[in-house]
């Protein structure tokens, strides 16, 4: 029997309706058998996503205040799903459990994995599935990654077992039983994570849009939709800030190529966007996949004349960024020089401590930091058979007046990296946009 792997985003399960809508998803293809749940989400752009109302109260707890009010918000939700499908679902007992719980000082990690917990027993009563608690098959470990032997060992053994089943996102046990979870999103991680456990055909992450688009829709008027797209193509467009998966959902079903499919729970028969190992031939139309980016970053510039003839000395300056625990985006470097970009938010805290070592321990001829610098990458497997594409994404950026202040291109040229001044970030995404638009 093919198994296909659902993930149901928070707004595809924040109210009745949108419940009535999955189960009707689920129904018309009953390979659809493990269906992984997020915690009610936004009902409108005003509404309150109930993982943040169960952090809220975590945090009221936690001050040792009363949080009955917060509680109660928490309740009305679920009773308003549960009312209004009909169902018997009985909430007090576990919102009992869970105020025992937050009085004797629960972790803020139980109390907001309460979200899945709860929506995932309302969604299994209403489809008639059997319930999975994550806590007993995903498994982390003592420093909140994923316990990788001990998650593939227990989870396909309990999903042998069922026909079909809901699990829900976001969270999991540590070995001691204590709740962890994933960071915000977290229930994309989930869904990949059954979907390699289950050997799944398919991974339809189900969420309210119709997959991605080639450009942040807030900066480009209607960006075309992208209809296939690469794993590694995906993984570079997330990390630079294009926010349709979480950025770990990739990892599990690369390792076995299980496709992820990125559909739209409200236009149920739009396409969405594939993720696969290769994007095949005939998509590839256009170079380029996709283009994403983010404000904020720095440059630290060093310049020391003879450099290039210095064994080390670029291995000590990553040693001193390395001891400050910062982390390192791009490295683009001259003969003698080498500048180091990374997020400014992150150095603003040891700027001082990190410009003195550099100036004492390397003496280089000069030392700047440079801020307010946006990185874009420009994205495609496309451009590593096509002569002229970087040509054209620079002259676009050029005719736009928008002045190049740093670039970078990996040799796998999956990727353009374009660092502009903040101020001309989404003018220069519309001009590359412009060159590129089907
Ligand atoms: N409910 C969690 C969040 O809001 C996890 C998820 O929806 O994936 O981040």
């Amino acid at each position: 029997m093919q198994t296909t792997v659902t993930k149901f985003g928070g707004t595809s399960l924040a109210s009745a309706q949108q419940f009535k809508k999955v189960a009707e998803i689920i129904r018309s293809d009953n390979s659809r058998r493990f269906v992984v749940a997020s915690a009610p989400g936004k009902r409108t752009s005003d509404d309150i996503k109930v993982t943040d109302m169960l952090i809220s109260c975590s945090k009221v707890a936690a001050e040792g205040k009363d949080f009955t009010k917060e509680l109660a918000m928490i309740r009305d939700r679920f009773v308003s799903i549960a009312d209004e499908l009909g169902i018997s679902f009985d909430i007090d007992p576990e919102l009992e459990s869970i105020a025992a719980q937050l009085s004797a000082g629960a972790s803020e990690d139980y109390v907001k994995s309460r979200g899945e917990y709860l929506n995932s027993k309302l969604l299994a009563e209403y489809l008639g599935f059997p319930f999975i608690d994550a806590a007993d098959v995903i498994i982390f470990n003592e420093n909140g990654t994923l316990n990788n032997e001990e998650t593939y060992k227990k989870l396909p053994a309990v999903l042998k077992t069922c026909k079909n089943a809901v699990i829900p996102g976001f969270y999991g046990s540590k070995m001691d039983g204590s709740i962890c979870t994933f960071s915000r999103g977290g229930s994309d991680v989930t869904g990949a994570i059954v979907a390699h456990a289950a050997d799944a055909e398919i991974y339809e992450n189900w969420t309210d849009v119709s997959g991605m688009l080639m450009a942040d829709p807030r900066i480009v008027k209607d960006p075309a939709p992208i209809e296939f797209i690469s794993y590694a193509e995906l993984r570079e467009l997330s990390y630079m800030g294009a926010s349709v998966l979480h950025e770990e959902a990739v990892f599990p079903a690369r390792t076995i190529g299980i496709p992820i499919n990125i559909r739209n729970t409200n236009r149920p028969d739009d396409s969405g966007t594939m993720i696969t190992k290769a994007v095949p031939p005939a998509a590839k139309k256009n170079p380029i996949t996709g283009i994403a980016g983010s404000k904020g970053f720095c440059s630290v510039l060093i310049e020391q004349e003879m450099m290039n003839t210095e064994i080390g000395y670029a291995a000590h300056v990553l040693k001193i960024f390395a001891d400050l625990g910062l982390s390192i985006e791009h490295m683009p470097s001259g003969i003698d020089t080498m500048s180091v970009v990374l997020k400014e938010s992150d150095v603003l805290p040891v700027r001082d401590e990190l410009l003195s070592r550099l100036e004492e321990e390397l003496h280089p001829n000069t030392l700047t930091i440079e801020s307010g610098i946006s990185l874009i990458a420009v994205v495609g497997h496309g451009m590593s058979y096509k002569p002229g594409v970087a040509a054209k994404v620079f002259s676009s950026i050029a005719n736009a007046g928008v002045n190049i202040r740093m670039l970078d291109q990996g040799s796998s040229e999956l990727d353009i990296i374009i660092g502009v001044n903040d101020e001309d970030y989404e003018k220069a995404i519309c001009a590359i946009y412009e060159e590129f638009r089907a």
